[in-house]
C-alpha cells in the first residue's frame, strides 16, 4: 500500500468482524480467561490474547499497528502522551552511570527530564548541535547508552542528518532514538535511514485536531520493542481505548491534512520572506536554509512549521501574538488550525537563557504551525499583526 491508502487502512481490526468499517472502542480494562490454563498461559506469553488493558488492548493495538506501518517499523508502543514516550525510551535505556548524547534545541520538557529527574538517578546528558553530525561523534563516551535526536527540531527548524547519526550511533553500538513528531511518518520515516526508534507526540500531526494527548514508540525490530514494552508497562504511561480511538481517526486524514499545511507553510515562507518586518526566517524548504539539501534528501516534503525573528525583538513577537486574529495563540502544532507561540517565553522556558540561546532559540523567535485554513486569510492576519510592530511595538 502507498502512504495515504496505509493512513486509511493499516491497523483495521479483524478479529470479530461483524462488518465495521471504522474500529470498534474496547472500553474494557480487563479480560476474561477461558480457563486457568488459558490464563496461565497469556500471562506466559505462549497464548495470544489480552489480559489488561495496561498490558493491551485491540483498539490501542490497530493504533499501534497503524503507526508502526506507516513508520514501516517492526510494532508500536502507544503511550499517554508523548513525554511518556520519550521518558520510557529514557528510562528503558538509561540507569546509573550511563550517558546520554541529545540534540540540544529538542523539545523543552525532553531535555528538562534529563537535566533534572533522570539526573538524580545517576543519568548524565550531553547537548550538542545535531545538525552537525560530528558534534554527536565527539560526544559519545564509553558509557553513553543512547543518542536522542529531533529532526526537524522544536523550535529551531534545525535538521539532523538522520543515516550519518545513524551510522555514528552503530558504529559505537548505540541504539538511536528520532523524535519524528515535527514531520510525521508522511514526511519523514527514520527508520528507512537507519533509526533504531521512532517517537511521536500523536498530539500533533497524527491526531491533527488538537482534541488528544498521546504518544507513540516504534522500533525496528523485535528485540528492541521487547525491552522497552516491559518499562512500559510497568511505569504505566500507557494509552486509554477511546484516546487511541480518537487517534485512529484522525491519523486517516493525516496525508491530506499534511499536504495542505505544507502547501500553506510554502507559500507563507515566501510572504515573510520578503516582510520588512521580518529579520530572519528558519523554515527548511528555502534553499538558503542551512540544512536544506538534508532535508530535501531525507523527507517527503518539507512540513508546515515555520521559525522567524521580527523587528523590534521580544516586544516586537509580543505585539504580533497580541494582535493576531486568525492564527490561534498557543502553544503545540499539526492541528487544522494555525497556532502561533513565543518558545521563549512559553515552551521552553524551562531552559536556562544561555543553553537557550546557545541552542538557537533566540528571544524574538516566533513560531508558527501552519494549519489547513484558506492562505490568503492566514497571510491578510499575520500581514497585518507584523505591520503592528510599526505603531505598537519594539524599537522597529
Ligand atoms: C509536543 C511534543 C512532545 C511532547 O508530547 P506531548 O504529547 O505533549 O507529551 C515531544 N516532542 C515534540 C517534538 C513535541 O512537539
Amino acid at each position: 500500500m502507498r502512504k495515504a491508502t496505509k493512513a486509511i487502512h493499516e491497523g483495521k481490526l479483524e478479529c470479530m468482524d461483524f462488518g465495521q468499517v471504522s474500529v470498534p472502542i474496547f472500553q474494557s480494562s480487563t479480560f476474561s480467561f477461558p480457563t486457568a490454563e488459558e490464563g496461565a498461559a497469556r500471562f506466559a506469553g505462549t497464548q495470544e490474547g489480552y489480559i489488561y488493558t495496561r498490558l493491551g488492548n485491540p483498539t490501542i493495538d490497530a493504533l499501534e499497528r497503524s503507526v508502526a506501518a506507516q513508520e514501516n517499523g517492526y510494532r508500536g508502543l502507544a503511550t499517554a502522551s508523548g513525554m511518556a514516550a520519550i521518558t520510557t525510551v529514557y528510562a528503558a535505556f538509561l540507569g546509573k552511570d550511563t550517558h546520554i548524547v541529545s540534540t540540544d534545541c529538542v523539545y523543552g520538557p525532553s531535555r528538562t527530564a534529563l537535566e533534572t529527574i533522570f539526573r538524580r538517578f545517576g543519568v548524565e546528558a550531553t547537548f550538542v548541535d545535531s545538525s552537525d553530525a560530528r558534534n554527536i561523534e565527539r560526544a559519545i563516551r564509553p558509557d553513553t547508552a543512547l543518542v536522542f535526536i529531533e529532526t526537524p527540531a522544536n523550535p529551531t527548524m534545525r535538521i539532523t542528518d538522520i543515516a550519518a547519526a545513524a551510522t555514528i550511533a552503530r558504529l559505537h553500538g548505540i541504539p538511536l532514538a528520532v523524535d519524528n513528531t515535527f514531520a510525521s511518518p508522511y514526511l519523514q520515516r527514520p527508520i528507512e535511514h537507519g533509526a533504531d526508534i521512532v517517537i511521536h507526540s500523536l498530539t500533533k500531526y497524527i491526531n491533527g485536531h488538537s482534541d488528544v494527548v498521546g504518544g507513540m514508540i516504534v522500533t525496528k525490530d523485535e528485540a528492541l520493542y521487547a525491552r522497552i514494552k516491559p518499562v512500559l508497562n510497568h511505569l504505566g504511561g500507557t494509552m486509554d481505548p477511546h484516546q487511541a480511538w480518537l487517534v485512529l481517526r484522525g491519523v486517516q486524514t493525516l496525508p491530506l491534512r499534511m499536504e495542505k499545511s505544507q502547501e500553506n507553510a510554502a507559500r507563507m515562507a515566501a510572504f515573510l520572506k520578503q516582510h520588512p518586518m521580518v529579520t530572519w526566517l528558519n523554515f527548511p524548504g528555502l534553499p538558503e536554509h542551512p540544512q536544506y539539501d538534508i532535508a530535501k534528501r531525507q523527507m517527503d516534503g518539507f512540513g508546515a512549521m515555520i521559525a522567524f525573528g521580527v523587528r523590534g525583538g521580544l516586544d516586537g513577537g509580543r505585539t504580533v501574538m497580541n494582535n493576531v486574529r486568525l492564527f490561534t495563540l498557543a502553544v503545540s502544532l499539526g492541528g487544522v488550525e494555525s497556532l502561533i507561540e513565543h518558545p521563549a517565553s512559553m515552551t521552553h522556558a524551562g531552559m536556562p537563557g544561555t543553553a537557550r540561546v546557545e541552542a538557537g532559540i533566540m528571544d524574538e523567535l516566533v513560531r508558527i504551525s501552519l494549519g489547513c485554513e484558506d492562505i490568503d486569510d492566514l497571510l491578510e492576519d499575520l500581514d497585518q499583526a507584523l505591520n503592528a510592530i510599526r505603531t505598537d511595538g519594539g524599537d522597529a
